[in-house]
């Protein structure tokens, strides 16, 4: 790979984004490459995001949000988001509008459960030094980014979107639950308690499901050796491929592909390549 610079700093979602595909990190973060594609899930996630962002910033200026204003802020986010059609992977049947939609109704069952909540602060920045607690040693770059929300006794709670719910075992080794335990850690010592929200997207009313997470002193030691050794492996410059079936959600897969010569994505039947299915016999 070219000796492009490395980012000054690492984060929760740099330090995901190699654990998925090395190689896919560099393109994101070290080349830089604009992404092929826009997906629908990412600009739900984010819509949503600034709606709950928006409802507590107005909450903590004294003010007491509409659901109305929410909505117009929904939509011209949706058509900004939405602008340039052609950069968006779009899913089967979705467009600008049912977007829209889904944004308007995961905001809307997400603040009638939890619009309430005793928020201090959103989007929080934090930069701490990623450090061995046991030697003091620094382990990599400092770590940095935004917790979503905080509240008043000090719990912070992380938001997710998804199309389909978690488990408890999903979070079990998460390194974005990882990181922030960490960070939180770092700068208020003891264990603390993060709550991860996960609004799920269902076809009727959305649900949102709640974890609590603490994270005590192994947890800490797994995900400080964890992001050590990812963080080793990014300054040696390793970004190898992970080829696997989420290859084809990859918006860096033309770039994946020209390394071997490869101009475009081939399409299943084209010449030289064949993919038979057979049918299953029960
Ligand atoms: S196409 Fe697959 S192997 Fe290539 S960068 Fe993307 S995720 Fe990694």
């Amino acid at each position: 790979m070219r000796e492009l610079p490395i980012p000054g700093t690492t984060s929760a979602s740099q330090l995901v984004a190699y654990a998925m595909c090395p190689r896919r990190y560099f393109f994101s973060y070290v080349a830089g490459i604009e992404p092929e594609f826009k997906s629908t899930a990412l600009i739900l996630g984010t819509i949503v995001h600034a709606g709950i962002g928006w409802w507590y910033e107005e909450k903590l200026a004294g003010r007491e949000p509409a659901l109305d204003a929410l909505n117009r802020l929904v939509e011209a986010d949706v058509l900004a988001a939405t602008l340039d059609e052609a950069t968006i992977r779009w899913r089967k049947d979705a467009d600008a509008a049912s977007l829209e939609a889904d944004a308007k109704r995961l905001l809307r069952a997400y603040l009638a459960e939890y619009g309430d909540l005793p928020v201090t602060s959103t989007e929080a920045l934090f930069s701490v030094p990623l450090v061995d607690p046991e030697t003091g040693r620094v382990l990599g770059r400092d770590l940095k980014g935004y917790f979503d929300l905080v509240l008043e006794d000090d719990r912070i709670v992380e938001i997710k979107t998804a199309a389909k719910g978690w488990r408890e075992d999903d979070l079990a080794r998460h390194l974005q639950v990882g990181a922030y335990a960490y960070v939180w850690n770092t700068l208020h010592g003891g264990p603390s308690e993060i709550e991860v929200h996960v609004i799920v997207k269902l076809k009727g009313t959305p649900r949102v499901e709640r974890y609590a997470i603490e994270r005590g002193e192994a947890d800490t030691r797994w995900f400080v050796q964890a992001a050590a050794a990812i963080e080793a492996a990014i300054d040696a410059r390793i970004f190898p491929p992970s080829p696997s079936m989420l290859c084809h959600e990859c918006e860096c897969q033309k770039a994946c592909l020209s390394l071997t010569g490869a101009t475009d994505i081939q399409p299943a039947e084209a010449p030289g390549r064949h993919v038979r299915r057979f049918d299953v016999v029960a």
